[in-house]
């Protein structure tokens, strides 16, 4: 009799102490999970300002000008928008990148900085010095 009370009160700790143990472990849980969802979120956070796009407003400081059927010498061999690939035709309204002096029309460029900011052919990005302050300024506007 006195055996099997103390392998109840044995049991009982065990799973007192099982108990205890899952306890914490779930807690560790919770904390570690709520600890990366909300470094995560800080993360996420940064990318999105990070993300490299270029406003609207920007993107109509860029050079814009009405195609007519001639190209300058450097950039001769760039007669078709890289973006709808179709041929640049005479009174096209087009854009010239500043960086890399490609061309393309203006509503493809737009669409395509407005996504990403770097050139369709070259890649490069596309840096555009815009006081911060001004701009602010026109969107207030
Ligand atoms: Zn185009
Ligand atoms: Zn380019």
């Amino acid at each position: 009799m006195f055996e099997g009370v103390t392998m109840v009160d044995e049991i009982v700790t065990c799973v007192m102490l099982l108990i205890t143990g899952i306890a914490i472990l779930v807690m560790i849980h919770v904390w570690i999970v709520e600890r990366a969802f909300r470094e995560q979120n800080g993360v996420g956070s940064g990318i999105a300002l990070q993300r490299r796009t270029v406003s609207i407003d920007v993107i109509k400081k860029l050079p814009c000008f009405d195609y007519k059927g001639e190209v300058n010498e450097e950039s001769q061999s760039n007669l078709d928008c890289a973006v709808c690939l179709e041929i640049f035709k005479e009174g096209d309204k087009c854009r010239l990148l500043p960086n890399c002096n490609h061309i393309f029309h203006c509503q493809c460029i737009d669409s395509w900085l407005s996504k990403t900011a770097s050139c369709p052919i070259c890649r490069r990005t596309l840096e555009i010095s815009v006081c911060s302050v001004c701009e602010a300024g026109a969107q207030m506007a």
